[in-house]
């Protein structure tokens, strides 16, 4: 059924899609495995008994009802996860490097089922299936893999302090780790927060998006599989301001990892503030600059600039969906950007050839179209998509807007959907200051061939990851984490596990006599 090249270099859509052959997948549709609450290892309804629908953004029809949690759901996992930090528990106790090895088995079987679990990804988000087989159960797999090798690598340090001394350092796991996340990259998002909260020897719960439930829930049974103690990984379904909203303000959620719009980041801030003061850390939304010099290869820099914004139907927080040209190429980079994204192959996500499925939900696609709408109402100029594409699902056609200005609400605000902003530019100083004039900084683009000029724009960009020539590449080897409104935290690498630790400081009197 399925043939990939594994040791081929993947640095672009083309090449994604050119390293598979794949044949149309079979729809898990009767094959839904898990839809209740995943608490102490084991399946539970809500306590309310409710439930809610997952549905298919390629047809809008329902998949199947999931558990939905509610404030006492919540309880209950919290409880968990809490007994299962208590001093002396199976997960307190346990060897350091058998938590690496508990990693290891879970990456084992996610790469054992990994065609199951791109097809659920596929089903429940509309992204096309060699997307969710190559980048999201891939890069998932290796964030597994990586984290698992610091589990037993997690150093202090001894200090020589002034005096008959011996004080040394140790990072601890924080304790109960309340975990919410997005629905544009339902695994590796919940691999981001799960890998090196578990590497570090944390206990948690997990609220995934009420959108995409169920990839994750089938995790939940692998990590069980794996052999993870009871409590130590829970995971929820149901929606942010009833369970979402309980996790933030748990006495005894220890941190609170988030990753979402910011609009939600500041509540959970001050949901912090309002409860225990737990910690928070968070990757929030972004409006990123991609900027391509005159000198750039014209052809790469149309394609770079096309799947910097496109990729997962432009949902995608780092996306770089303000498109800056100098002047003297804007013209022809403009004709052959319309003709790309005219290009891109639009349909069902389980076609092999497909590079574009649907938004994920009804109100998505109703934003995004409003966004189109704003967009030629303040006098931008559409050039290329701004509908809806084909009479079933939320497809909307990838959208390139020409003769945009800085201060339109398109170019401003997050729109999380497939649409271009192209804007022209004329100086170095100019452009410099007009990226960085928004308040986010997730990540920033730049394209040339002049080394000095790539080098003071990296430098003067702020933003948390700047691309040079490339764009988008998220590894999880480096760490990853806006700036501003963006967030406040680097995940991913070895920086990535000092969110989930807390630094204790030991000193020990000497004795006289030694
Ligand atoms: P988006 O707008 O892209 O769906 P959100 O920030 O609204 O992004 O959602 C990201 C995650 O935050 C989801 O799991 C969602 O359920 C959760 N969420 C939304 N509102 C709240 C809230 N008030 N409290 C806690 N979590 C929330
Ligand atoms: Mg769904």
């Amino acid at each position: 059924m399925f043939r990939f090249q594994a040791h081929q270099r993947i640095a672009t859509f083309r090449q994604l899609v050119a390293s598979y052959s794949v044949t149309k997948v079979q729809k898990p549709l009767k094959d839904v495995r898990y839809t209740k609450l995943f608490i102490n290892n084991e399946w539970h309804n809500a306590v309310s008994g409710k439930t809610f629908p997952t549905v298919d953004p390629s047809t809008g029809e329902i998949i199947t009802f999931v558990a939905e949690a509610d404030k006492v759901d919540v309880d209950l996992a919290v409880q968990a996860a809490k007994q299962a930090f208590r001093l002396g528990s199976p997960w307190r106790t346990m060897d350091a490097s058998y938590r690496g090895t508990l990693l290891n088995r879970l990456a084992d079987l996610i790469e054992r089922d990994r065609v199951y679990l791109a097809s659920l990804e596929s089903f429940d988000t509309g992204k096309p299936f060699t997307v969710s087989y190559h980048l999201d159960v891939g890069e998932t797999i290796k964030v597994f893999r990586y984290f698992a090798q610091f589990a037993d690598k997690i150093h202090g340090k001894t200090i020589p302090m002034d005096g008959p001394f011996f004080c040394y350092t140790r990072h601890e796991p924080v304790g109960v780790c309340g975990q919410i996340i997005p629905w544009n990259f339902p695994l590796v998002m919940q691999s981001w927060k799960l890998a090196p909260a578990l590497a570090t020897g944390n206990t948690m719960v997990m609220k995934v998006a009420e959108q995409t439930p169920l990839s994750a829930l089938y995790i939940a049974s692998l990590t069980k599989e794996a052999g993870f103690p009871p409590g130590v990984v829970n995971i929820l379904t149901g929606y942010g301001p009833t369970a979402g909203e309980a996790l933030l303000r748990h006495i005894d959620v220890d941190m609170i990892a988030f990753t979402g719009s910011t609009n939600v980041g500041r509540l959970i801030q001050r949901a912090a503030g309002e409860s225990n003061l737990k910690r928070v850390i968070l990757g929030l939304s972004g409006k990123s600059p991609c900027i391509v010099l005159a000198d750039a290869n014209l052809d790469h820099a149309v394609e770079l600039c096309h799947e910097a914004v496109f990729l997962n139907m432009g949902q995608g927080c780092s996306a770089g969906s303000r498109t800056y040209v100098e002047e003297s190429i804007y013209n022809e980079f403009l004709e052959r950007a319309v003709e790309k994204a005219n290009s891109r192959k639009i349909g069902d996500p389980f076609e092999s050839d497909t590079q574009h499925g649907p938004q994920i939900d009804q109100k998505q696609f109703d934003t995004i179209l409003n966004y189109i709408h704003i967009g030629k109402n303040e006098g931008a100029k559409l050039v290329s998509g701004g509908e809806r594409y084909g009479d079933q699902g939320f497809f909307i056609k990838p959208t390139v807007f020409a003769d945009v200005h800085d201060n339109m609400r398109i170019a401003k605000e997050e729109i999380f959907g497939p649409v271009q902003s192209i804007l022209k530019f004329r100086t170095m100083d100019e452009v410099i200051e007009r990226a960085n004039n928004t308040k986010y900084g997730l990540a920033a683009g730049v394209v040339t061939k002049d080394l000095d000029k790539a080098m003071h724009l990296t430098r003067s960009l702020q933003a948390g990851t700047v691309w040079v020539n490339t764009y988008g590449m998220v590894s999880c080897q480096t760490p990853f984490g806006g700036y501003k409104e963006s967030g406040n935290v680097k995940e991913l690498g070895e920086d990535g596990l000092q969110a989930y630790t807390n630094l204790k400081n030991i000193i020990v009197k000497i004795p006289d006599n030694s």
